[in-house]
């Protein structure tokens, strides 16, 4: 757990490079707003997320989970089960709850608030990955916290999942189009790009399926998935109606005041 940091960086920093470099190759959709504009704004975000997150939640996940485990408690802490076991039921019921989390976001509507600075870009990239408001960063920490303690979840698990969730975000959201075949290969088991661009679809049906991050079963199984949106994945509408003025939506200072505006932008 000493080199935790250097895994994280390293795992983020690479799939980051490698999803760059495909979507510059060969970019999968055309953006309507300049690169720089929705670069700047998409990662500024996710830097102030960061430092948000570590002033108001100072302690890290895995830390807890050291401590957990050091006092017995939570229910894996209680149960002598085997450690494979515990790390393959840790990840499913984290995956599980990180679906759930997802799927509440778009429905209460003072969660959606927060969510829709993610939605109203008006393009997909790996930028719109890490385009979270600080808030909604903030409480999906808490949450992990607290299910990481009810189910006493190893530190090692954690930093999978963590490391796991985090280069499913950028791979899904590339600006790409694999391979037919090896697409409908992938579709079977986990959320490819063209499944997630359905979830950011304007259509609202649209919208509210292909809720999972990384496997596609969450969403088979809760009934929300979507093999093919109305339209072609070249054609999809992306980002949300009542965002129009894509430039604007596409400024730092807009993205963090999204949730406390009641007028259209
Ligand atoms: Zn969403």
């Amino acid at each position: 757990m000493t080199n935790e940091v250097y895994w994280r960086l390293g795992c983020f920093f690479s799939i980051l490079i490698i999803m760059m470099l495909l979507e510059w190759q060969k970019p999968a959709r055309k953006s309507p707003v300049k690169a720089s504009t929705r670069w700047f704004a998409n990662f500024s975000l996710v830097l102030i997320s960061s430092v948000a997150a570590r002033l108001i939640v100072p302690i890290g996940l895995t830390a807890l989970a050291i401590y957990n485990t050091e006092q017995g408690i939570g229910l894996f802490n209680l149960l002598a089960l085997p450690m494979w076991l515990v790390i393959i039921l840790s990840f499913l019921l984290l995956d599980m709850l990180i679906y759930w989390q997802h799927r509440l976001f778009h429905q209460v509507p003072l969660l959606w608030r927060l969510h829709k600075v993610h939605h109203a870009d008006p393009h997909v990239d790996t930028s719109t990955g890490l385009r979270f408001h600080p808030i909604e960063i903030v409480l999906s920490i808490l949450i992990k916290l607290t299910v990481i303690t009810i189910l006493g979840v190893p530190a090692l698990a954690v930093l999978v999942f963590e490391i796991v969730l985090n280069g499913f975000a950028l791979f899904n959201h590339a600006n790409i189009r694999l391979p037919k075949r090896l697409e409908h290969l992938l579709r079977l088991l986990i959320i490819t790009q063209q499944l997630h661009r359905i979830h950011h679809s304007q259509r609202p049906d649209e919208t509210n399926s292909n809720y999972g991050f990384s496997v596609v079963w969450w969403d088979k199984v809760f009934k929300s998935y979507k093999k093919a949106a109305t339209l072609t994945d070249d054609n999809l509408n992306i980002g949300l109606k009542e965002f129009r003025r894509v430039n604007e939506n596409s400024r730092l200072w807009t993205l963090l005041k999204i949730p406390f505006i009641k007028k259209q932008i």
